[in-house]
């Protein structure tokens, strides 16, 4: 394929105000620049983190395109791209590392701060944009990989080439798989025998129980408030699931099961500060509660200060699985293809990018499983 210099036309899923629909629109995308690479995608999910764009949860800059769960195929390489081929097949990641910083020395990639500012005000890391509309204003991009469109300039930091798997799955890999597992194995360190409370059954909550299943924990209990979710959530592994909209009856139910004693690990998959508020209750001496879903911005929740002190219990947090996305989404997708991470269950619904709003909806009124765009 021949190298090319030429801005492309594509479709991209367009958020021009706050709780508005999408457009899908025809976007011209300028060639990559030094250091990036142009992705032809092939699958991208549909997070809740997209949604809180769409909400204004999370304030950025518009319009912009949305998605940060994608992969896709290289298809054209910018100046000085090293260590990728035109049509290897990539992941995104929506925290590229940069390899140089305190953060990223002490093995914290997904805690590197180096590129945030421009990819959280919609820029790409040298602070400019690729992509304009029909009138010839530019748009915003999002964590520089933009991932609702049928293709995208990013950065080849971002990029992860990835095993033979399906595009779906490495598209997932891309964030609710390993901001699941990865809360499991790299934060929070669940180890065979222990006993775990997930809150949230939807696509973080489910890959949560996954890497519940993959560390051996011996119970493994799923709270949701949609009775829909029983089946699916025993299907990934769940010991025990409680269907209750009521968090004190929850509470009751995982202190009934554990003996009274409460569970090793609690992880919040869902973000809500009434969740938040009762995971150390949920907690036997020493239990670690994890909180996974990200809340709106400035969500504040009480905590009862002594159970920090009497029970040394742990309250942290862990933001994209606590991963190294290098190491992590080889890993994954090679657990996938042994058969040890049954990430293609999560796929319950397949979109057109011009049928987004509907795959929102299904995501919003508590569909199972993840929803993933595909492009052909
Ligand atoms: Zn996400
Ligand atoms: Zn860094």
């Amino acid at each position: 394929m021949a190298l090319h210099s030429d801005a492309v036309q594509i479709d991209a899923a367009v958020l021009r105000a706050v709780n508005a629909p999408l457009s899908v629109e025809s976007l011209t995308l300028a060639p990559p620049r030094e250091g990036e690479v142009l992705i032809e995608m092939k699958a991208s999910g549909v997070c809740h983190s997209d949604w809180h764009c769409v909400t204004g949860d999370s304030v950025i800059d518009l319009p912009a395109v949305l998605g940060h769960e994608g992969s896709g195929v290289v298809v054209e390489l910018g100046p000085g791209v090293t260590g990728l081929s035109i049509g290897d097949h990539v992941a995104l990641s929506w925290i590229p590392a940069c390899g140089a910083c305190r953060e990223c020395d002490r093995g914290l990639p997904n805690l590197c701060q180096t590129h945030l500012p421009n990819l959280w005000s919609g820029l790409m890391p040298d602070g400019t944009r690729r992509m304009v509309d029909a009138s010839g204003d530019p748009v915003f991009h999002l964590a520089a990989i933009s991932t609702w469109a049928t293709h995208s300039i990013v950065p080849a930091f971002s990029c992860v080439k990835m095993p033979d798997v399906p595009f779906e799955i490495s598209a997932l890999i891309g964030c609710g798989v390993t901001t699941g597992v990865g809360a499991v194995l790299n934060k929070a360190k669940v180890a065979a025998g222990d006993t775990v409370v997930i809150f949230g059954g939807g696509g973080v909550g489910l890959s949560t129980v996954m890497g519940a299943v993959l560390a051996g924990a011996s119970r493994i209990v799923v709270v949701d408030r949609n009775p829909d979710k029983d089946a699916m959530c025993r299907s990934f592994g769940a010991t025990d699931v409680v269907i209750t909209d009521d968090l004190t009856d929850a509470v009751s139910a995982i202190r009934e099961a554990t003996d009274g004693r409460g569970v090793d690990y609690v992880f919040d998959a869902v973000g809500l500060a009434a969740i938040e508020s009762v995971l150390l209750d949920c907690l036997a001496p020493a239990g670690t509660a994890v909180l996974v879903g990200i809340p709106s911005t400035g969500t504040a929740f009480e905590v009862d200060a002594a159970e920090f002190i009497r029970r040394e219990k742990v309250l942290t947090g862990s933001i994209f699985g606590s991963a190294d996305t290098a190491r992590d989404f080889v890993d994954y997708a090679q657990r996938y293809l042994d058969g040890r991470l049954p990430i293609d269950r999560l796929v319950t619904e397949r979109y057109r990018l011009d049928e987004i709003n509907e795959a929102c909806d299904a995501m919003l009124t508590g569909g199972v499983g993840r929803g993933v765009i595909v492009f052909d």
